[in-house]
């Protein structure tokens, strides 16, 4: 069993941006609130959270769990990693990622890795990952090498599910990594071109490449317009996710 859980599905401004008056911003639809992206991996013996932007406090609220068995990132963007400090409660937290990202949490969080530390402060204990596949307790993860414009990120497949967002290109040896799935995640940020993440046309293009048997796109800007006009111009297996979906698969 393992279950998959929606706990953002925003850009890094979140919808509704602060101050908009746009009709996805000022919709009163739920499915239109979107925190900043990070899903929840629940196995039959692993918890596991990819990403830990903003709003990850408001987010284990809303779906309290009672242990986090790793964190896995994805990359170093604030609204990937800006929550990190929030996973106080857990007291110490293995955090998963590539050497890059962790010289950037070492960078912005000092505090955390201080000979003195105050008390209360959340214990990161690092483990520095590649592309090359990894287990924590039972649960294995294959790491997918994606590109962000320049900046080189990772996806994470685990079983017959793979999430990558901040996405704009695959490279070709990152696609048999994909074969076979019955879930993919991927960004899809709004209709209009975007430099460093895919639009939705382009998202679609890929995933169709993929072939997985059911897509969800997340990580919208309020420019996607409204989750329900939008989801009705995408073909029977391709869906946008919310906040607060979670799939279940045997
Ligand atoms: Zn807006
Ligand atoms: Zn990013
Ligand atoms: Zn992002």
């Amino acid at each position: 069993m393992t279950r998959l859980t929606f706990l953002g599905t925003g850009t890094s401004t979140g919808i509704p941006l602060i101050g908009c008056g746009c009709p996805t911003c000022q919709s009163s639809d739920p499915h239109d609130k979107r925190l900043r992206a990070s899903v929840l991996i629940e196995t039959a013996t692993e918890t596991l959270l990819i990403d830990a932007g903003p709003d990850l406090r408001q987010q284990l609220l809303r779906h309290p769990v009672q242990q986090i068995d790793g964190v896995l990132l994805t990359h170093e963007h604030y609204d990937h990693i800006g929550g990190l400090d929030d996973i106080r409660p857990f007291g110490s937290i293995d955090v998963y990622a590539e050497a890059n990202v962790l010289s950037s949490i070492q960078r912005n969080m000092p505090y955390c890795f201080a000979k003195h530390q105050y008390p209360g402060i959340p214990k990161l204990r690092l483990h520095t990952i590649t592309t090359s596949g990894f287990t924590i307790g039972t649960t294995r993860i294959q790491p997918v090498r994606a590109m962000h414009a320049r900046l080189a990120v990772l996806g994470f497949r685990v079983g017959k599910v793979a999430y990558l967002t901040d996405v704009k290109t695959i490279p070709e040896e990152s696609m048999p990594l994909l074969q076979d799935l019955d879930i993919l995640v991927l960004n899809a940020l709004r209709h209009e071109h975007h430099i460093a993440h895919l639009s939705l046309d382009e998202a679609v293009q890929l995933a169709n490449r993929i072939g997985a048997r059911q897509t969800f796109f997340t990580h919208f800007s309020h420019d996607i317009g409204k989750h329900k006009i939008v989801s009705l111009i995408l073909q029977e297996n391709q869906f946008l996710a919310y906040d607060g979906l979670t799939l279940q698969l045997d």
